[in-house]
């Protein structure tokens, strides 16, 4: 008697249907969110079937506010907007086209290029967005913010996994929100059309899978320290399930073979939605995010910033070995000192880490807000973690299936010929100490640079410390 192999990631993820009944039988049925992902078109030229998917989910008989950028975006059979267009204009369809974006196809979901599209779109009986990231989370503001109108994604490259999901990542004074917006209903990915994207996009989109290896443990360590109780081993699976088989297709992806493309796209679909069903970023965003985020705040205007998924894809390499400093230190009896620093310590530590950034201080005040309630969970927790070093050997247990080794993710993405190290994607050598150094004051999450502060090994010492076992990796600066 022969065994059925497992579904592949392509298969799990579009059977959207079959997904909802294991979601709603799972242990956390009751807190998670239902999956809103409508259906999901995957494989080669699926794109061919844009004017029936419109037509499935059309409000009325309204039009179709096609939104994208300026950028030409190659398929089998011609540029994929003019495309999408003539199938649409064929089918009886009107379409409006929504340019958000300069004429170089920069684009950043800020406020202002919202109310443009919002206005733009307005009275539209379809959002289409057609392009990456940044495009489909100004297509899911869009749509919630005009009452739900529904919404219809082309991905056009497999460049994060915020695709599938509920949120947006926008830009709020400045700063970068992830901000809860509206699913879409339907989802098209067609692999003719991403294996013919620039494949630095496709490999930004690889490193920003890298932090499932590393995020799930941050999740379940909150868990652990009394911070955050949502975690959830169901997200946590159907985010991680499908990784190694992307890892293994690591050197496809730089050749941009269709099964490698279609592994990625999938796996990244799925990271989404369990993002999505969460409701919060938690399942594929940790340490490794926080610190990226800091790196984009230094971000100068002007000068072209490296793609989100290549910073997070070196990152959790570093993630990955702070983690397992933690786990030998923790082992040697680090535990048993954790350090429980008041308030009036920490606030001018807080502030000071973001005053050069911002001189006029707003954004040290923001970050010490929340960092305040962190701090403050800590120390209402301080009876349990004075025994925390009791439960440590059955959670380091678990932590064997949510981690992996550092050494894995520095061969995965020099398969894939993605950048290893930070200065390689011109991050500077003194921002990146920074980022590291302060990534953990920056929010109310709780990660590993967290424990590892408490237990006294995270300061800028630490992080040379690490930096230097990253270099004989050829990972870090
Ligand atoms: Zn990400």
């Amino acid at each position: 008697m022969s065994l059925a192999p497992p579904p592949s990631a392509p298969d799990v993820a579009r059977d959207l249907a079959a997904l909802r009944v294991r979601l709603a039988s799972c242990d956390e049925a009751a807190t998670l969110r239902p999956l809103g992902l409508g259906g999901l078109l995957l494989g080669a030229g699926v794109l061919d079937r844009i004017a029936e998917v419109v037509a499935e989910v059309r409000r009325g008989d309204g039009d179709v506010a096609l939104i994208a950028d300026a950028r030409a975006m190659d398929s089998t059979r011609g540029e994929v907007k003019t495309r999408v267009t003539a199938a649409l204009a064929a089918a009886g369809l009107p379409v409006r086209r929504v340019r958000v974006g300069d004429e170089n196809a920069d684009v950043h979901a800020d406020a202002l290029t919202l109310r443009r599209a919002v206005k733009a779109c307005s009275g539209a009986g379809v959002v289409l967005s057609v392009g990456s990231g940044t495009v489909a989370d100004v297509g899911k503001a869009v749509s919630a913010q005009l009452g739900r109108v529904p919404h219809v994604v082309v991905q056009t490259a497999a460049s994060v996994n915020g695709f599938a999901d509920d949120q947006s990542v926008l830009l709020v004074n400045g700063v970068k929100h992830t901000t809860p917006t509206r699913w879409p209903e339907r989802l098209v990915i067609d692999s003719d059309v991403i294996t013919r994207a620039p494949v630095e996009l496709n490999r930004a989109g690889f490193g920003d899978l890298l932090a499932t290896y590393t995020a799930p443990a941050d999740w379940r360590l909150a868990q652990l320290v009394g911070q955050d109780d949502s975690y959830s081993a169901f997200a946590v699976e159907l985010a991680r399930a499908h990784v190694d088989a992307v890892l293994e297709h690591a050197d496809g992806i730089h050749r941009a073979e269709p099964e490698a493309i279609e592994h990625l796209g999938a796996a990244l679909t799925l990271s989404g939605i369990a993002m999505g069903v969460a409701g919060r970023t938690a399942p594929g965003s940790g340490m490794e995010h926080t610190v990226s985020h800091l790196l984009e705040m230094a971000e100068r205007p002007g000068v072209p910033a490296p793609l989100h998924g290549a910073k997070v894809g070196a990152l959790s390499v570093l993630a990955a070995m702070l983690w397992a400093r933690v786990r030998t230190v923790a082992r040697c009896g680090g535990l048993r000192m954790l350090r429980f620093p008041s308030e009036r310590e920490l606030e001018p530590q807080v502030r000071a880490a973001f005053a050069q950034l911002d001189p006029s201080g707003r954004v040290g005040e923001a970050c010490w807000a929340d960092y305040r309630i962190k701090l403050e969970r800590w120390h209402d927790a301080r009876a349990e973690l004075e025994t925390l070093w009791e439960r440590w050997p059955a959670f380091d247990s678990e932590l064997e299936r949510l981690l992996v080794s550092p050494e894995r993710l520095v061969e995965a993405l020099r398969a894939a010929r993605a950048p290893v190290r930070l200065t390689q994607l011109g991050v500077r050598d003194s921002t990146a100490r920074w980022a590291l150094a302060h990534g953990h004051l920056m929010r109310d999450r709780f990660s590993v640079a967290d424990l590892a502060f408490f237990m006294g090994i995270w300061d800028s010492a630490g992080v040379d410390a690490l930096l230097v076992a990253a270099a004989r990796l050829g990972a870090g600066l």
